[in-house]
């Protein structure tokens, strides 16, 4: 694996990649990273000729300072993982190599309602951060293939519409979500709490499974307002939001109607952390 820092020594590496007609796949984290990252590396391993993994820790994107401070960094270790899954570029930029004029004057992206629905009215400004630091490395890593995990469904769909708004031929792949074996979606953020909490979290999965096994039987504003009550009584703090979507366009949804797929999504604090997943179901 070749580690690079500046923008201007990995551009001239991929562009010998891309003489030589290579398809790159890429892989882009904030690091601390788990089996969730490396099923996105292992899919692109799989569909490209060299894969490509950035690791940057993104200021724009964090609405909350505290969670931009505690974000947890694991560099040494991320490093051994990535020689291990044979990754070919590590892409590890400083925020002046990506923001070379500061993180105050950046582009903005039209992202409609997407932007100002569950995450973006929890997180305002979240998915602007995440265009501008996703756009930054697109254009300096020219992938074939762009791999993102499912446990962010939001956010792919917000990266959806960045290439397709900015005309990026670049194709996405999403990956399902990684779990724990009893269910907990794996997050770098799950390190901050203890066993005990990891356990309690787990009512998110359960949460989103009594949706899905439920979906036909009651009404989905019982759904998800027992959802609510089923966190809040068991261990979490604060609900932002049990909702349930269109898994296309992520508009809420009232009732059921045959043939139409659903993603069932959770935004929950297990103090002091907050925690999200989501579950499709069709
Ligand atoms: P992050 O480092 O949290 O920004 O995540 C980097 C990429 O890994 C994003 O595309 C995430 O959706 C993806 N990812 C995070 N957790 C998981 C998981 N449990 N399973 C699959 N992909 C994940």
């Amino acid at each position: 694996m070749i580690l690079y820092k500046t923008v201007q020594d990995i551009r001239s590496q991929i562009k010998t990649l891309k003489e030589k007609n290579q398809k790159i796949g890429f892989v882009p984290t904030m690091g601390a990273l788990h089996e969730g990252h490396l099923s996105l590396i292992r899919q692109s391993k799989q569909h490209a000729d060299a894969t490509v993994c950035s690791i940057f820790v993104n200021p724009t994107q964090f609405n909350d300072i505290k969670d931009f401070e505690k974000y947890p960094i694991t560099i040494e270790k991320d490093i051994m993982l990535l020689e291990r899954e044979k990754v070919d570029i590590l892409f590890l930029p400083t925020v002046a190599e990506i923001y070379p004029d500061g993180t105050k004057e950046v582009k903005h992206y039209e992202l409609g309602y997407l932007e100002n629905i569950l995450e973006g009215k929890y997180r305002p400004g979240h998915f602007q951060g995440v265009c501008q630091v996703v756009h930054r490395l697109l254009e300096i890593v020219q992938p074939d293939a762009l791999f993102m995990g499912q446990k962010d469904y939001q956010q792919c769909m917000v990266i959806k519409k960045l290439l397709e708004i900015e005309h990026i031929n670049t194709n996405l792949i999403i990956v399902p979500t990684k779990r724990e074996e009893d269910g907990l979606a794996l997050s770098s953020r799950n390190v901050r709490l203890s066993d005990d909490a990891k356990e309690e979290a787990l009512a998110i999965y359960k949460t989103l499974n009594h949706i899905k096994n439920n979906i036909q039987l009651a009404s989905f504003e019982e759904l998800t307002q027992n959802g609510e009550a089923y966190l809040l009584n068991n261990g979490f703090s604060k609900v932002d939001y049990v909702s349930i979507a269109d898994a296309n366009t992520l508009e809420p949804v009232e009732k059921y109607v045959a043939g139409q797929k659903l993603v069932a999504l959770i935004a929950a604090f297990k103090d002091p952390v907050r925690l999200i997943d989501n579950m499709t179901i069709n």
